[in-house]
């Protein structure tokens, strides 16, 4: 095959076959395939979008590319959660510890921060010590001692997304549904997966504003799951205002901390439970989803949850303590209400960029964190507000990033007079 060929194919909207595509995939990975190909390969998929066939050939060969787990002497089913992206979106922390308490395999691999969203991953490096990056007998120590383990992708794992990735994020070729579902999925099938639920989510704070790309994303990796063989929930819930009170990496830990406690937002609350007993119902071990519910509640409340996370946290080296006096020295800022009423809106797109500005995410591949910076809101959509009330307060090491994030964040909340119609949390779900 001539790779020229295969580029002008697609350039004028033919499709691929599944050996072409294969193709593709072994040239990046030797590098007989140059890299400004390959971004040709991008711009032509994302000009004329990718068939299912074309997304599923392009999923399994990126899984294929590298290392794949194999759980099957432990007869456990095996689940995991996606997230598309959110602010304050911490919900993983929460999902494996009480997914630790039932009968299941959760081998969860995270990004890093992605535009104005926080990452997982970045959130357990702000733990001192925690391994983000287990070997191989380490990932299988900790699958035989917890059940689970958090890690990010190591070279090892889908290594041909790694450099697509790369590409699409540096040739403006990110906005791509198929391109998205095979980057996701590809890393996710790695994982050697019985059942995937998925938060799409949609609204100012995510990368889908409207249901009807949420959706067209739902079904482009609800197809592939399920001809994969994974079976795959995708829960819609809305990002029209940051998750829970904290933003930023140690503030999530802190938030997760307290929420495993029993001190958790009503948001927090209701959403992990929607996912965990989604998870562990369509793992087969409850006849239905109310049941399912009501065991994820008890292992929540009993605490037990709580005691899985601190294992968790432990296991992979994570030091809690020395984390919690090296995070707590922060300058602050605060921002008071201007007038008395509702607080109506929150922008959650720019929460996001402002806990960027404050330190707490990257402008360029090279910045680096400042893991202990963030927001704390005191105020929730709806909640009614004095004048010059805490509403919210940005924290981290660095007095004029925290000043630059707070001038921002001071326009993003805005109090009216009426209480707003706050809408719901969970918006639909479709079973694949
Ligand atoms: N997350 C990924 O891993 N890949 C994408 O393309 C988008 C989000």
């Amino acid at each position: 095959m001539l790779i020229t060929e295969i580029l002008k194919k697609k350039r004028l909207g033919i499709n691929l076959s599944k050996d072409e595509i294969d193709f593709i995939i072994k040239g990046i990975l030797n590098r007989s395939i140059a890299n400004y190909q390959a971004a040709a390969f991008l711009t032509s998929s994302c000009i004329h979008g990718l068939s299912n066939e074309e997304t599923l050939a392009l999923t399994f060969a990126m899984r294929d590319s590298g290392f794949k787990f194999d759980f099957s002497k432990y007869g456990k089913k095996v689940v995991d959660k996606h997230s598309t992206g959110g602010v304050g979106d911490k919900i993983s922390l929460l999902l494996v510890p009480i997914c630790m308490s039932f009968d299941v395999i959760v081998p969860m691999i995270s990004g890093r921060g992605l535009g104005h969203t926080g990452g997982t991953v970045d959130k357990l490096e702000s733990i001192i010590g925690f391994n983000i990056r287990p070997d191989k007998d380490e990932f299988y120590k900790l699958v035989e001692k917890n059940s689970a383990f958090m890690a990010c992708q190591t070279d090892d794992i889908a290594p041909a997304d790694k450099i697509l990735y790369h590409l699409r994020d540096v040739t403006g070729n990110v906005e791509s549904v198929g391109l998205i579902t095979a980057s996701i999925l590809s890393k996710k099938l790695v994982e050697d997966l019985d059942v995937l639920v998925i938060d799409l989510k949609v609204g100012n704070g995510a990368f889908m504003q409207s249901m009807a790309e949420a959706e067209e994303l739902a079904y482009s990796m609800g197809n592939v799951c399920k001809l994969a063989g994974v079976k795959c929930n995708i829960i819609f819930s809305s990002m029209d205002e940051p998750l829970g009170y904290k933003v930023g990496n140690w503030l999530e830990i802190e938030e997760t901390i307290e929420s495993l406690s029993g001190n958790s937002p009503p948001d927090i609350r209701e959403l992990t439970v929607e996912l965990a007993s989604s998870m562990v119902h369509l793992s087969g071990l409850f006849n239905d989803r109310n049941e399912a519910r009501k065991e994820v509640e008890k292992t929540w409340d009993s605490g037990l949850a709580l005691k899985n996370f601190y294992k968790m946290i432990e296991s992979q080296g994570g030091d809690l303590e020395k984390s919690k006096k090296i995070h707590s020295n922060v300058e602050k800022i605060d921002i008071l209400a201007d007038n008395d009423g509702y607080i109506t809106q929150i922008d959650t797109l720019y929460t996001g960029i402002s806990g960027i500005i404050a330190g707490a995410g990257r402008k360029t591949i090279e910045d680096r964190i400042d893991y202990s910076a963030g927001i704390i809101f005191y105020q929730k959509v709806g909640d009614k507000v004095s004048k010059n009330d805490l509403i919210a307060q940005v924290v981290g090491k660095d007095k004029y990033k925290i000043t630059e994030a707070a001038d921002l964040l001071k326009k993003l909340i805005i109090v009216g007079e009426e209480k707003p119609n706050k809408k719901p949390l969970i918006i639909k779900e479709i079973e694949f």
